[in-house]
């Protein structure tokens, strides 16, 4: 139900106070809000375009000491099936406004956290500015790309973001976060872990090279470009990524029920170089071979969706409403009327079975929030 509330007061002209009007609405089904399309719904909702929004809705939630819930694009998060008890504050901050001259090199970029990802991409490669055009097609919103340092065919956004403006929810400033303030790593930030829910992004700043060659480091999609000879532009690169991506079922594309997740489920684990020679020996044992890729120094990552699949599950498993997706494994997907508790014992089951097989626990990447 929609249904104008006051919520606060605006302070304008020095010492006059006038009431501010925020739209907030009560039960909102929260899945239509999700690529998942699961989960129940948040007792109240308010879209949020600008920072006193933001403010507005973050006092009146603790005046009425209800949990707080940032929501970006939906698409990298399972929702319980009970819902969020309390505010759900679904940014729609705007704007992408470039700024003039270089900065190292670089053109900044400041882009409201409520913007489309993808369709920054867009822009950015139809203007011929190289850096996150292997980012293409990824769902969600500018805002929630910081947060787990989004990545796909060897590049990560943390290679591009120059600073985050975020509202502190411990003291109610606004403040502009460096690069390396917000502890990038793999599939990770300040944002999802040591600073867990006390920031809310409003902004990120993105330095993007003028006319820069595409990155071309992922095999996939080298071999993409294999009989090609000329150089490649960024739009080619970016739709060659997309392509993929839709072969992948990584992509959104309306109708297709291998889409319907929240991407790859699990995180690719990142081992010590002596649990990864381990793992090696267990996988020559059983006449296989580990696919594996340095990491972090002495680390290596290894894929995820190789363990899975080489714990007994394959693409197109369905168990009920959820299944995995016949266009990767790594992937659980809401084959219709699923619910979060489907989808949790799914996850469960493929845990336990990559754990008894190869004894590494897989961790989940979603965002999994609610009552
Ligand atoms: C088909 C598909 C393919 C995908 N492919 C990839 C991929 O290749 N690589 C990859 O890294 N990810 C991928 N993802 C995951 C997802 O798209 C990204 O993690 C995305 O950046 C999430 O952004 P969002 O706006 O949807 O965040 P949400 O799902 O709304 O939220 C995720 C988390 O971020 C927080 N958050 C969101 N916005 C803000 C904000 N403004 N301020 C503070 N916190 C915020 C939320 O509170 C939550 O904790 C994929 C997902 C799908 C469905």
């Amino acid at each position: 139900m929609l249904r104008p509330i006051r919520i606060g007061r605006a302070k304008v002209a020095g010492c006059i106070f006038i009431p501010a009007i925020m739209q907030l609405q009560e039960n909102v089904p929260l899945a239509p809000l999700t690529t998942f399309q699961i989960g129940g719904p948040a007792r109240f909702l308010v879209e949020a375009k600008s920072i006193s929004d933001v403010r507005e809705a973050v006092v009146w939630a603790k005046s009425k000491n209800l949990p707080l819930f940032v929501l970006g694009g939906g698409s990298n998060l399972l929702v319980s099936d009970s819902g969020w008890p309390g505010l759900v504050l679904e940014i729609a901050v705007g704007g992408i406004e470039q700024r003039p001259g270089e900065h190292e090199g670089r053109t900044l970029f400041d882009v409201g956290a409520g913007e489309s990802w993808d369709a920054f991409v867009a822009h950015a490669v139809s203007r011929n500015y190289a850096g996150i055009e292997c980012l293409s097609g990824i769902p969600g919103s500018v805002g929630g790309t910081p947060v787990q340092n989004v990545g796909a065919y060897g590049q990560e956004v943390s290679e591009t973001i120059d600073s985050v403006e975020v509202f502190d929810l411990r003291d109610h400033q606004v403040r502009d976060l460096c690069n390396e303030a917000c502890g990038f790593a793999y599939r990770s930030s300040i944002f999802n872990t040591s600073e867990r829910g006390r920031f809310i992004i409003l902004r990120v700043t993105y330095g993007l090279t003028p006319g820069g060659k595409p990155h071309l480091a992922y095999a996939d999609l080298r071999r993409h470009f294999e009989a090609q000879r000329k150089s490649l532009g960024l739009a080619e690169v970016r739709e060659a990524v997309r392509q993929i991506r839709a072969r992948k079922g990584m992509l959104i594309v309306e109708g297709d029920p291998d889409s319907r997740s929240a991407g790859s489920f699990f995180k690719n684990p990142v081992l010590s170089e002596e649990k990864h020679a381990e793992l090696q020996a267990l996988a020559s044992a059983k006449g296989l071979t580990l696919p594996s890729y340095p990491a972090l120094e002495k680390n290596h990552k290894v894929s995820a969706a190789w363990l899975v699949e080489h714990s007994g599950f394959t693409r197109g498993y369905a168990a009920g409403h959820v299944g995995i997706s016949s266009k990767h494994t790594l992937a659980i997907i809401n084959r219709g009327g699923a619910t979060a508790a489907d989808v949790l014992a799914l996850k469960d089951q493929i845990q336990q079975r990559v754990e008894e097989t190869w004894g590494i626990r897989l961790e989940p990447e979603p965002v999994i929030f609610g009552a």
